[in-house]
């Protein structure tokens, strides 16, 4: 059953078309930012993995940090945690296209240490300025590293999990890493109880019809 959760996946509108300038903005970030060595871990990285989906996403996912899949690939969320988080977005018909997902730090820390203070310090402005150019109405935010450096909180997940958190002009969501479902299988319930949150408030705030009405019309 827990192993099911995320097995099943609605068809879902196409991605609005992507605004040129907002395309453009981006493509002009990754090109200034691409050769960033402002940290140390520029030094061990084998790619830079700037992020990755739809410019004008109403949805914009944040993890930690690359892997080694991602730092061999220079892509987000590859491998088997980007297979379990494409499942986790189809249950609440999205598919990877429609959001758009990134990290807090864009280079592998050495053995997938956590991100180190100054190493944030150092990225954050990065994500900043991908999430002003993107202006996503709503944030999930996997596992606790990126939850707390993102909400600047210490809080637990128990804390985080369950609930719109405001922070800037975003409403955030907090969930765990696919990478932590993969190790604690029976926390996917959880998850896909978090993530049904947060497509209630997609709903609400970004189309007419709840996802409910769409399975009923099936
Ligand atoms: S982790 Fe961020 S700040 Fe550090 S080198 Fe990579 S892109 Fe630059």
């Amino acid at each position: 059953m827990q192993g099911n959760l995320f097995e099943a996946v609605e068809r879902t509108p196409a991605a609005p078309e992507k605004a040129a300038s907002s395309t453009d903005e981006l493509a002009r970030l990754f090109n200034t930012s691409k050769e960033c060595r402002k940290c140390r871990l520029a030094a061990s990285r084998l790619n830079f993995v700037f992020g990755e989906g739809n410019p004008e996403a109403d949805v914009f996912v944040i993890g930690e940090a690359p892997g080694a899949e991602e730092d061999a690939s220079g892509r987000p969320f590859v491998g088997r945690s980007g297979q379990l988080l494409d499942k986790i977005l189809q249950a609440v018909s999205f598919e990877r296209k429609d959001v758009y997902i990134g990290n807090i730090i864009k280079c592998r820390p050495p053995q997938n240490r956590n991100p180190m203070e100054d190493e944030i310090a150092c990225c954050m402005p990065w994500l900043l300025e991908q999430l002003r150019i993107i202006r996503p109405k709503l944030i999930l935010l996997l596992g606790k590293v990126a939850a707390n450096t993102i909400l600047d909180n210490r809080l637990s997940m128990g804390a985080m999990r369950g609930k719109v958190i405001r922070w800037k002009d975003f409403d955030c969501f907090v969930t765990y890493h696919p990478a932590a479902l993969l190790r604690n299988p029976g926390w996917k319930r959880g998850c896909w109880e978090d993530v049904q949150l947060m497509r209630r408030h997609y709903d609400k705030l970004c189309t007419s019809g709840t996802i409910q009405d769409r399975i009923s019309e099936r």
